[in-house]
């Protein structure tokens, strides 16, 4: 009983992915890791685009139905040892072992690619969905959230270029790349 509350209490009910909660410890253990055996580490924070039109065109319940729609896709096309996360509301966090910031950035357009060959489907109708996400590789020394923090920043410069595209953060103070995507 008390594994299974302190499940629940780290899960999303939802999507049924890791929460907030549950991506805190799961994000400093795989730091730790990354420091004791000196491997790279990546983030990448996905934010929906336009999802409030989501919502408002089609209601709440079919906004639910996308999100959990795009969290079943993103853990379709994701690596096995990538790691999930429902950072927020329409907010996605994929943690990336041993991997650094060439491979995320082209694992994190791989799934956006993926998902946007794959809109929502209700009675007929099509709902297209996208999104726009940060990637960033974790630097020795740096907090998690110093790290989340640079990821948003990218995310930021992702929405910021038009959406719909994946932006990687640079480790001092250059500027962020954004890689253009193509719709469709
Ligand atoms: P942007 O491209 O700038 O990210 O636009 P956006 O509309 O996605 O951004 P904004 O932050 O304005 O809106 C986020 C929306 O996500 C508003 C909120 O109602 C919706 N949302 C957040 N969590 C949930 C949820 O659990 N279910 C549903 N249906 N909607 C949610
Ligand atoms: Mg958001
Ligand atoms: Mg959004």
């Amino acid at each position: 009983e008390l594994r299974e509350a302190q499940h629940l209490a780290i899960s999303d009910p939802l999507t049924g992915l890791p929460n907030r909660r549950g991506i805190d410890s799961t994000l400093n253990r795989e730091i730790s890791r990354a420091r004791r055996h000196k491997v790279p580490l990546c983030l990448s924070v996905l934010d929906l685009d336009h999802f409030k039109q989501i919502n408002d065109s089609h209601g709440h319940v079919i906004g639910d139905m996308a999100l959990i729609h795009v969290a079943h896709t993103l853990k379709g096309s994701l690596r096995d040892v990538d790691l999930l996360a429902r950072f927020g509301g329409e907010e996605f966090m994929v943690i990336m072992p041993d991997t650094a910031l060439m491979g995320a950035e082209f694992g994190v357009n791989r799934l956006l690619q993926y998902l946007l060959a794959r809109p929502l489907i209700v009675d007929q109708l099509e709902i297209p969905l996208c999104f726009s996400a940060g990637v960033a590789q974790w630097t020795f020394d740096e907090s998690v959230l110093q790290l989340i923090a640079r990821t948003d920043k990218a995310l930021y410069a992702a929405k910021a270029a038009g959406r719909s595209r994946v932006a990687v953060a640079p480790a001092g103070d250059e500027a962020v790349s954004v890689t253009q995507q193509h719709k469709g």
